[in-house]
């Protein structure tokens, strides 16, 4: 098997990498994925039931909901915001003063939801990159720093007072370092239900699960038009190569010297009791300034709780704990930044994932261009 040119080798079988296999698979397409384990940045404890990687799902997810289990739903006045000593929810008698700032800000929000579905869709067929550069809507937001949209369109106090901490809990970064295309898309549940969900992997990998390999790829060499790739113990050859690996690896190989800039999370599950003031509403959400990012409470007396550093001082938020499982994720996104990649890099490569817009929806649908190319081509 190891002197066989394969027609395609994937690297990576994150939710990109699967959705790739799965198109190619379809068009009965010859094709291997090499990786180093399944589901990539979907993750969940030993018995299934805790998502420790990506946590919730948009009820707009068209392509991925269809490999989910939808669980409970997250809804916004299950959110407390902390801000030094002070701790409270959305909807408030003060959400008043807001009234006009939010009117501004879903307006916004409407025409991005819109732009984006149909982002979603001409993206199955051009790449990312061009078809933001050619929608002056999302050009313009992304471009665009956070910072500067929340000045133009005078939603400052909105900001800072809730939409600040909701983006941190789920970007795990500040909005002083995100482009406007971002703080708009992690913005989205707010007009957009979401779920907890469940990850139906063998339902997505049914149909080709003996064309994946697990290993650890060290090594590409691209010779008289022939990919080599090294493992650890093996050398596999492909006339396409797609690299469905986060950016931080796959740009060593694919020629790109700028990447948006990443972003980490200490993810942490813990079995214990939460400090009083942080056992009000499901979901703890902070200010940048924290070093915890979110904290999550499961029910069953178990909290996924989210940091910005490798050792958090979780005696501050649990009076009594113990940690099921950690898992420092590096990066977990490189959401900040306006470096907009092209996915096709020439010589038969691809390079498929969230470098470009975070999510599993959307690196589901960088899957789907990439197999989308290969399958025109031949
Ligand atoms: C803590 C956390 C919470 C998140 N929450 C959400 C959320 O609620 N909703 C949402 O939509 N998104 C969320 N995300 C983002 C989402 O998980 C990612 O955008 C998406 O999973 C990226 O998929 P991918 O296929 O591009 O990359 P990955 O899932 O990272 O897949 C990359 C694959 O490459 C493999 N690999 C890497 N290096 C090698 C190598 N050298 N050789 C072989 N294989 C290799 C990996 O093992 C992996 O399988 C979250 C992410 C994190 C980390």
């Amino acid at each position: 098997m190891t002197n066989k040119v394969f027609e395609t080798i994937i690297i990576g079988a994150g939710i990109s990498g699967l959705s790739c296999g799965r198109r190619l698979q379809q068009f009965d397409k010859d094709f291997l994925i090499i990786s180093k384990d399944i589901g990539g940045r979907i993750r969940t404890s030993d018995d299934g039931l805790v998502n420790y990687g990506a946590f919730f799902v948009c009820s707009d997810y068209k392509n991925l909901l269809n490999f989910v289990k939808l669980n409970s739903r997250i809804r916004l006045h299950d959110f407390c915001f902390h801000y030094k000593e002070k701790t409270y929810f959305l909807f408030e008698p003060k959400l008043i003063i807001f009234l006009n700032q939010f009117m501004r800000f879903f307006k916004i929000q409407f025409k991005f939801r819109k732009a984006l579905r149909k982002f979603r869709e001409v993206s199955e067929t051009i790449s990312q990159k061009k078809v933001i550069e050619n929608d002056p809507f999302l050009k313009e937001v992304y471009m665009k720093k956070a910072t500067d949209f929340v000045k133009e369109n005078d939603i400052s106090n909105l900001t800072n007072t809730y939409l600040s901490k909701g983006l941190y809990s789920t970007t795990f970064s500040s909005i002083n370092e995100m482009n406007a295309f971002s703080f708009l898309q992690f913005l989205l549940p707010l007009i957009t239900p979401i779920y907890k969900f469940s990850f139906e992997k063998e339902k997505m990998i049914e149909s080709f699960k003996n064309k994946i390999i697990i290993g650890c790829v060290n090594e590409i060499i691209f010779k008289n038009n022939i990919y080599q790739i090294k493992t650890d113990n093996k050398l596999f050859y492909s006339k396409k190569i797609v690299l469905a690996t986060p950016i931080t690896w796959s740009k060593n190989f694919a020629n790109i010297k700028r990447i948006n800039t990443p972003v980490n999370t200490n993810m942490l599950h813990i079995v214990g009791k939460a400090q009083k003031k942080f056992s009000k509403g499901k979901y703890q959400l902070f200010s940048p300034f924290n070093e915890v990012q979110a904290i999550a409470n499961l029910n069953n007396s178990t909290y996924l709780t989210y940091y910005r550093n490798e050792f958090p001082t979780l005696k501050r938020y649990f009076s009594d704990y113990k940690i099921i499982s950690e898992h420092f994720w590096n990066p977990a996104g490189t959401i900040n930044g306006h470096n907009l990649i092209e996915s096709n890099r020439g010589n038969n490569m691809y390079l498929i994932g969230d470098y470009n817009v975070a999510g599993l929806e959307e690196a589901f649908i960088t899957g789907i261009y990439a197999a989308n190319q290969i399958i025109q081509s031949d």
